[in-house]
């Protein structure tokens, strides 16, 4: 499979935008916007934006809280995704919340994706919903990229790339599905018996599907996979066109189940995990409230992702916002980049580009100046490899000469260090990790109480007590853990019920770090951007520049030191050997404590008990296929956020996210094969397995 996506090859006829590989309209030329309400909302028994009845969007399983989750195949010019958000904002009601989930294999660039939307003279008043989605359509680069709009009630997760190969790694339940791919005579592999196979799988009892197609072939598949299939009139005066209801427990064989020990519950919030089948299922165990214990970056972000999603956040910190890791005057936003693929470089990838999303949405600092990572020639051909498997395109990610880098970065870099090069990452940047923490937590359902240590925690009926040392206790359904780490004895007031049942297991690591903020006098170049190789340079605010940084595990204690600053000062020589020759003068510093584990991925995601896990996966000594596995048993409704380590600025808003996910069943914005490099339990299966417990399970 070929990392790259495919590019559309697509030509203009009529008006019409139209795809030359599948010799087909992407959109029905006497009118896009009446075709898709039609087939798929009222096809699926929503009301489209004009309708005087709004259908489902209106009753949600009998709930007063609306949460749908529709998927589709085929994304396209956007026009179904676009008329359904309408008509959910037109109808449904205001705790509604709305997951869309789309597989396109060639996504549009934004430019043609509006031209294309608004070529419909019907979506002309949707025309500021069109610019909203196309400011914030993702890169084209293969994977899941997870968009919000309207406060965040409305989701939007595209997964770009192969249908199958996405599926088959995403596990969740569509309410409804539409089936929107090129006609079936023109792209089979959007209609295939797998493909379909892959919409059953992801349904529950009572999903309904629609489509345009009327084929016989097409509707015979939906029924053999366990649809009812009607037949009813099409729309633009097309005699017929599909919609089906699922009718019995759909075959999830064809998901790629993931181990037991990482299996962990659609909805992780309260005793019950929601079964596929149950329609109303996620709307019985929507949580309500969170507490997030910590209120730095990670902290933040996940009692932001979880405000968005409808619940009272109440953030607990021991000391002020931002008082941790996340005081950092400055940060870099980049990839990890590296010559080898690794799970830390796709999770870090991943993230930076979810971050990038989310930070503009928040309104968090950001200063996209790109970033130039010289390369060491022996390094080139990995580096090239890296590249090619990346499969960003060639404006976001590339390998130039030096001379290229150099003009770049606005200043000549080391010859030393990139006599090949270097590699050009555009959308990299810095930001103030602290405003980005205040930007977070600016949302009308979080409550920030500072100077609160929480000393314990322990379950409830339907959720946690969290004791503060004053004897002031907190209640909530969802409990969040984002204390940066819980090394044994640095951090005496950790609860208790952490130290001695729920992560014990993860062999947390504590580094030390410094920046330095220094002057050149007389300097006749800086850096226009992020200079980035074993240590960094950032381009100058009100004329100095921020350097580091510097890593020390011997010693923890915070006060930044000249040696630190004289680190720092080497990292510049080495990168920009003539601004360093420029008369540096130290303008100031600022250190403090990185928290991380040995593979250097973060922490996300449900916290399991330690002991009944133990004992549930006691054999796994001896081989996976050893005994019968119950599914991995987590503490409802505890998740911890966990071990950012030197790039929490990137993996807070990925790891918030997937949190958010988890505890309100919502589908996941990571997949899968990703999911075991973030989940707590890894060092604890790792171990079960006889291997060394500082390493995480393969
Ligand atoms: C020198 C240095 C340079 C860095 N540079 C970068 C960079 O360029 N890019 C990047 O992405 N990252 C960088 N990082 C890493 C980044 O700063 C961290 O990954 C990130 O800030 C971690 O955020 P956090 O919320 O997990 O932890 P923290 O910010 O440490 O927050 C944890 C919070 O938990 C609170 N807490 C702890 N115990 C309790 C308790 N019992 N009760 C209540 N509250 C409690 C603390 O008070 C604290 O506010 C750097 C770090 C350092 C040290």
């Amino acid at each position: 499979m070929p990392a790259r996506l495919s590019i559309p090859d697509i030509e203009w006829r009529d008006g019409v935008l139209f795809s030359r590989a599948h010799d087909d309209a992407y959109t029905s030329q006497r009118g896009a916007r009446v075709e898709r309400e039609h087939v798929f909302l009222r096809g699926n028994g929503f009301g489209a934006e004009g309708d005087a009845d709004g259908g489902r969007w209106m009753h949600a399983a009998g709930t007063e809280r609306a949460r749908h989750v529709i998927g589709e195949l085929g994304f396209g010019t956007g026009v179904t995704f676009l008329s359904a958000w309408a008509a959910f904002r037109a109808h449904a009601p205001a705790d509604a919340q709305l997951d869309w989930v789309s597989v396109e294999g060639a996504p549009l660039d934004a430019a043609t994706l509006s031209c294309a939307a608004l070529s419909d003279p019907a979506m002309a008043p949707l025309a500021p919903l069109v610019a909203e989605l196309a400011r914030v359509l993702p890169a084209h680069v293969r994977g899941i990229h997870r968009r919000a709009f309207d406060g965040g009630r409305v989701r939007l997760t595209l997964l770009f790339g192969d249908v199958l190969e996405l599926l088959t790694v995403m596990d969740f339940t569509a309410d409804a599905w539409c089936l929107d791919g090129f006609s079936p005579a023109r792209n089979a592999e959007m209609w295939s018996e797998e493909a379909l196979a892959q919409v059953a799988a992801h349904t529950h009892v009572g999903s309904t599907l629609a489509t345009y197609s009327a084929a016989s072939a097409v509707g015979d598949r939906l029924s053999a996979f366990g649809f009812r299939v009607a037949r009813t009139p099409g729309a633009n005066g097309k005699r017929e066109m599909i919609s089906a209801t699922m009718e019995r427990a759909p075959d999830r064989k064809c998901i790629r189940a993931l181990p037991k020990w990482f299996a962990v519950p659609a909805v992780a919030s309260t005793g019950s995990a929601a079964a596929p089948d149950e329609a109303s299922s996620r709307n019985h165990h929507a949580p309500s409230t969170a507490i997030v214990i910590g209120a730095g970056i990670a902290g933040a972000t996940a009692a932001r992702a979880l405000a968005e999603r409808g619940l009272r956040v109440t953030v607990l910190d021991a000391g002020r916002a931002a008082s941790g890791a996340s005081a950092a005057p400055r940060a870099v936003l980049a990839p990890h980049l590296a010559s080898w693929q690794s799970p830390q470089t796709r999770i870090v990838a991943h993230a930076f580009l979810h971050a990038r999303a989310v930070m503009e949405r928040i309104g968090a600092p950001l200063d996209p100046c790109g970033m130039v990572h010289p390369v060491n020639g022996d390094d080139e051909w990995g580096y090239q490899q890296a590249i090619a498997d990346w499969g960003w395109p060639d404006d976001m990610l590339r390998l130039v000469q030096a001379d290229d880098a150099t003009a770049v970065a606005g200043t000549p870099l080391c010859s030393r260090e990139s006599p090949e090069g270097a590699l050009l990452v555009r959308d990299a940047g810095t930001t103030r990790p602290a405003d980005t923490v205040r930007a977070a937590l600016a949302h009308p359902a979080i409550t920030l109480r500072e100077q609160v240590p929480v000393a314990r925690l322990h379950p409830i009926a339907g959720g946690w007590r969290v004791d503060a040392e004053d004897g002031r206790t907190f209640d909530a359904q969802v409990v969040v853990i984002a204390t940066a780490g819980i090394p044994a004895g640095a951090l005496p007031e950790m609860p208790e019920a952490l130290a001695s049942d729920a992560l014990p297991s993860v062999p947390f690591d504590a580094t030390r770090g410094q920046l330095s903020t220094l002057s050149f006098d007389g300097a006749a170049a800086v850096p226009h951007t992020v200079v980035s190789a074993n240590g960094f340079a950032m381009p100058p605010v009100d004329g100095a520049i921020c350097a580091g940084a510097t890593f020390e595990h011997e010693r923890l204690a915070t006060p930044a030191t000249p040696h630190d600053d004289a680190i720092n000062l080497g990292h510049v020589e080495r990168l920009l050997p003539e601004l360093a020759a420029c008369a540096p003068a130290r303008r100031g510093a600022w250190a403090g404590i990185r928290t991380s584990v040995h593979d250097h991925c973060p922490i996300a995601g449900p916290v399991v008990a330690d002991g009944a896990f133990r004992q549930a996966f006691a054999r796994l000594a001896h081989g996976p296929v050893a005994a019968q596995w119950t599914d991995a048993p987590v503490l409802p409704g505890l998740f911890a956020t966990l071990a950012h380590g030197s790039r929490g600025t990137c993996t807070a808003f990925l790891a918030a996210e997937l949190i958010a996910d988890m505890a309100c069943g919502t589908p996941r914005c990571v997949a899968d094969d990703l999911l075991p490099a973030l989940l707590p339990q890894r060092f604890l299966v790792r171990e079960l397995r006889g291997g060394p417990r500082d390493r995480a399970a393969d």
